[in-house]
């Protein structure tokens, strides 16, 4: 049985995978999002804006993109695993609103 941590640290290294099979797009709302890890140490500008990253490009074009978060279908808090059928690449507000949406069905 995996713990709570353990599936989120899973679906942490299966994102490269995640990212791939949805081509670097959110599949909620379809913006284009990056994996900070991706971005090369000096070419970031700050650490991290909340949902953004700031980074100057290979064209030394300085760049605003949403980073990339796995979202998972069936909830991790109902069970749900770090296996790839069940994530999906989302951006950070499609995520939270994933969790909002299923924190009021739960409601219901
Ligand atoms: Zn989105």
């Amino acid at each position: 049985m995996n713990s709570k941590k353990q599936i989120r640290a899973k679906a942490a290294r299966m994102l490269p995978e995640v990212f791939r099979r949805d081509r670097g797009k959110c599949r909620y709302c379809g913006k284009r999002v990056v994996m900070v890890r991706s971005i090369p140490e000096h070419r970031r500008v700050g650490k991290r804006h909340g949902d953004w990253v700031k980074f100057v490009d290979e064209h030394g074009k300085h760049r605003r993109e949403l980073v990339a978060t796995v979202d998972h279908l069936q909830r991790v808090d109902e069970g749900g695993d770090s296996d790839i059928d069940n994530m999906v690449l989302a951006c950070g507000p499609c995520n939270r609103m994933m969790d909002l949406y299923y924190q009021q069905l739960r409601k219901l």
